[in-house]
């Protein structure tokens, strides 16, 4: 089946970094929360939110606490925590920050370039900052601010350190996903909290008619996945079966990823009907194929596959799905970034916009030219010593001097503008924080790690079903500044 780009809508399109050609794809692997199973932000985000608000005030936190809300539009991916000074930050590929707040107040230029200043070359990782990366820590985002703007502003409320109050948020969302508190509620109303897509079993059907295994690996555990996809899978919850297993060759789950890519971590099988955990001791049944734990080699085995690169694992976490599988193991990746949709939407509405910018950045990089040009013309041999009489000299370097002037305030003019333009084109995107994929007009830090790591991305998986299960993906070609003489 040829499949032409152009036929497919762009928001359901599979943007490729690194040519992957299906043939030589033996087994696609998929994670399950937020990438079989999206999840409602404003049910379940906001439900983790609550209870983590909960399990704060339990430890001393303000009472009044109890009342706040979570806006979770607010926080996007890719973002980092700074927990010493209490700040959330913006940066593009090159670590430079771009955007800052402390709270909800946002920095200066001059408060943002004093405290990040690019000399002080900074990782901007654990253990003093945290990423953004995957939806789930939104909530510890949002929550960090909300604390950290009481703090500024009813100081006597709260003592604690920005450091320490991340630590409290972050281990009671942690406490949270571990301790039932989210997964009890989701479990008893899975409508509620996720999304169905129509897609996916189909999508799924056509990888294993294709000759594809198909596997799952999950960081959640059995109990909570079995109810999951028995929602997602379109059967009454009420009532589970073991219906969905039947898509699957084999399913792995409380995986611990990234570990799973790296460390031999004990495996057990799991008996579907009890849920109990057998010890395998490394002899497996050949029958079952339901798993808790374990290592990719024990996969390897079960799939029947001889090297890293025969699998596509489909995920949502740079970090724990995308980034160690491919470089400890070599699978190839696709990312899905559901946020893609919308990102894709403002790129094509703000279309005009962006060419107004780009007109704009011409204007003032010529400029910029012009400015160079009369400045080596007047720092020129010529000028100082040909010669001439004094007093024509003398006219030129003031004649020189006065475009000079003139160009520079033009120069300042059109950069405030084009520095106005920029912040508005990306204000399309999030009000706060802007494209998600740019910063400034670099690749965002975020896009940076898409980039490198997934071969390919989409903003859902289902929308795999567009493509032939032998497509061959072709990236873009590679652009350095210099290739661009061909213009
Ligand atoms: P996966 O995406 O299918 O691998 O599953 C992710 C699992 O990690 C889900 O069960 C989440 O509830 C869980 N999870 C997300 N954030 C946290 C956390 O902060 N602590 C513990 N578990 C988490
Ligand atoms: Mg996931």
């Amino acid at each position: 089946m040829h499949v032409s780009l152009s036929d497919i809508d762009v928001k359901q399109r599979i943007y490729c970094n690194r040519s992957l050609n299906m043939r030589n794809i033996k087994a696609i692997g998929l994670d399950m929360d937020y990438t079989m199973a999206l999840y409602k932000p404003e049910e379940f985000e906001v439900l983790a939110y609550q209870e983590t608000l909960k399990k704060l005030v339990n430890i001393g936190y303000p009472e009044s606490m109890l009342s706040w809300t979570f806006d979770t539009d607010y926080m996007i991916r890719g973002l980092a925590i700074d927990k010493q000074r209490g700040n959330i930050i913006k940066l593009d590929r090159h670590r430079y920050v771009k955007v800052a707040y402390h709270g909800f107040r946002e920095l200066s230029r001059e408060e943002r370039r004093s405290l990040y200043d690019a000399s002080l070359i900074q990782s901007y990782e654990e253990p003093d900052y945290a990423l953004i990366d995957t939806l789930f820590t939104l909530a510890d985002a949002y929550l960090f601010a909300q604390l950290i703007d009481l703090k500024e502003k009813h100081p006597k409320e709260i003592s604690k350190t920005p450091m320490e109050i991340y630590r409290d948020v972050r281990h009671a969302i942690d406490l949270c996903h571990r301790d039932g508190s989210i997964k009890h509620k989701v479990a008893q109303n899975p409508s509620l909290f996720i999304q169905r897509d129509p897609r996916l079993r189909e999508t799924l059907l056509r990888l294993r008619q294709s000759g594809r295994k198909v596997f799952v690996v999950t960081n959640s555990l059995w109990d909570y996945t079995h109810v999951v996809m028995n929602y997602i899978f379109g059967n009454d919850t009420r009532q589970l079966t073991l219906d969905w297993t039947e898509c699957f060759d084999v399913i792995v789950t409380g995986a611990a990823k990234p570990s799973f890519f790296m460390s031999p971590n004990p495996l057990y099988e799991v008996n579907p009907d009890t849920g109990l955990l057998k010890n395998t001791d490394g002899i497996l049944n050949p029958d079952s194929k339901i798993f808790q734990g374990g290592n990719f080699k024990q996969l390897h085995d079960r799939l029947g596959v001889n090297s890293g690169p025969e699998i596509l694992y489909v995920g949502d976490h740079i970090y724990g799905d995308i980034l160690r599988s491919k470089k400890e193991l070599g699978w190839r990746t696709m990312l899905v970034v559901n946020e893609l949709e919308s990102e894709l939407n403002a790129l094509v509405r703000f279309k005009d916009e962006f060419r107004r910018y780009e007109e704009l950045l011409e204007i003032k990089d010529g400029l910029d030219d012009e400015l160079q040009r009369l400045q080596l013309e007047l720092e020129s041999p010529k000028i100082a010593h040909t010669g001439k009489a004094k007093t024509n000299q003398a006219q030129q370097i003031s004649q020189i001097q006065s475009s000079l002037t003139s160009i520079a305030k033009k120069r300042d003019s059109t950069r405030e503008a084009l520095r106005k333009s920029m912040k508005r084109y990306h204000q399309n995107f999030h009000p706060v924080w802007g494209q998600l994929m740019k910063t400034g007009h670099q690749n965002s830090r975020f896009a940076a790690q898409v980039e490198n790591y997934a071969c390919l991305y989409t903003s859902k998986l289902t929308n795999l079903v567009n493509y032939s299960p032998n497509f061959s993906f072709r990236s873009t070609r590679d652009f350095m500044p210099h290739d661009f003489l061909h213009d």
